[in-house]
């Protein structure tokens, strides 16, 4: 087998290497069907027993309750900025956002097309280094739902508490910190993911939705755009994504025998805390982008001295193998990503790095 680097890629990312193994090995022939995943047919009992086992297997893990259906879309989470206004928002045609990076103003940017949006709050010209305070979110307790962020994949900032918002549904968009801790699903109306950072590779995106919010979703919708319709067929309205399903499938799988949320939350605890006591310990050789109580456990972000060095860094870094530590360009610096599949091993060899770098260059 070719060697594997340390892969920190914020998105598509790093899938667990039992996961890919076992695809490689079902590639040909899934066991006692003779066809490969990506030939079989949606509407085959094969297929289908995946997409079940799959919505089972990701209701054990998180708890989700009865009253919720699991859903698989095509668009990306992107597509979800459209259709939770489209399918939410009325009648009221009136919602509160809260904006903590670029996700949270894309959603913005969809939901004004259709329907007033109140911001609630925002860190923007704090360049989104924190997450709001609970008393800082301004709500309006009549909106259709309010929406928000759990985790910045851009800036590297991180809820650390579900907000409180009364009657009003909540809707998070999961997408690159879904199923990296125990959270508790009975506080939302609507969860959505796009799974190619934490839970399987791209192409399709995962939706939970409370099953009373399916009867806002108007006719007059698009049918494709329509929450109840893909919900009444299960997912299988048109061909889905089989092979990312498939995959998710694997990973929830995996994480299942890894011991469930609560095993994986201490690993990426463990990986976090690695890199950020290497970050605090060099006396200001490395820098944080996210204030403490913000930092996410899944993207870590930080500058160095200068762009020169950090440009140093990341091509000196991608010669020992630490791959797509470059940071996003409206951020700048570095970035590690380190979801549910990077390995602690990882992160033990970027702190080494990031201890000799410093000592070489300071
Ligand atoms: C990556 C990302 C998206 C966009 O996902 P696509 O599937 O590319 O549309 C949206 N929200 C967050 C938080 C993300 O990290």
């Amino acid at each position: 087998m070719t060697n594997r680097v340390y892969n920190f890629n914020p998105g598509p990312a790093i899938l667990p290497e039992p996961v890919l193994k076992e695809v490689q090995e079902n590639l040909l022939a899934l066991p006692g069907v003779g066809m490969s995943i990506l030939e079989i047919s949606h509407r085959s009992s094969t297929f289908e027993n995946i997409l079940n086992e799959t919505i089972n297997n990701l209701k054990k893990l998180a708890n989700i309750p009865e009253n919720y259906k699991i859903l698989f879309l095509g668009g990306g989470a992107s597509l979800q900025f459209s259709m939770v206004p489209l399918n939410l928002m009325p009648p009221k045609n009136k919602a509160d956002y809260i904006v903590t990076g670029s996700w949270s103003k894309k959603a913005v940017k969809e939901a004004k097309r259709v329907g007033a949006v109140n911001i609630a709050a925002s860190t923007e010209d704090e360049n989104f280094k924190r997450i709001p305070r609970q008393d800082e979110l301004k709500l309006d307790p009549d909106a259709a739902y309010v929406h928000y962020t759990s985790n910045n994949t851009i800036y590297g900032t991180e809820w650390n508490y579900i907000p409180e918002v009364g009657n009003v549904p909540l809707v998070c968009d999961m997408s690159s910190d879904i199923f990296s801790y125990p959270f508790d699903v009975s506080k939302f109306g609507l969860i959505y993911a796009g799974v190619q950072k934490n839970l399987g590779p791209a192409g399709v995106t995962l939706v939970i939705i409370r099953e009373d919010l399916l009867e806002r979703s108007q006719d007059t919708l698009h049918t494709m755009l329509n929450y109840k319709i893909h919900a009444e067929n299960n997912s299988l309205y048109n061909t889905p994504p089989v092979f990312a399903i498939y995959i998710v499938g694997l990973v929830a799988k995996w994480l299942l025998n890894l011991g469930g949320l609560e095993a994986i939350t201490k690993l990426n605890d463990e990986k976090a805390k690695l890199i950020y006591d290497a970050i605090d310990n060099s006396n200001g050789f490395y820098k944080g982008h996210a204030e403490k109580d913000s930092r996410s456990k899944m993207n870590i972000t930080f500058r160095l001295p200068s762009e020169e060095l950090e440009k140093k860094f990341v091509k000196e870094a991608t010669e020992q193998g630490l791959v797509g530590l470059k940071g996003h360009r409206s951020v700048g610096g570095l970035r590690a990503s380190v979801y549910n599949a990077f390995p602690i091993e990882g992160a033990k060899a970027l702190v080494e790095f990031m201890k000799d770098f410093q000592n070489k260059n300071s």
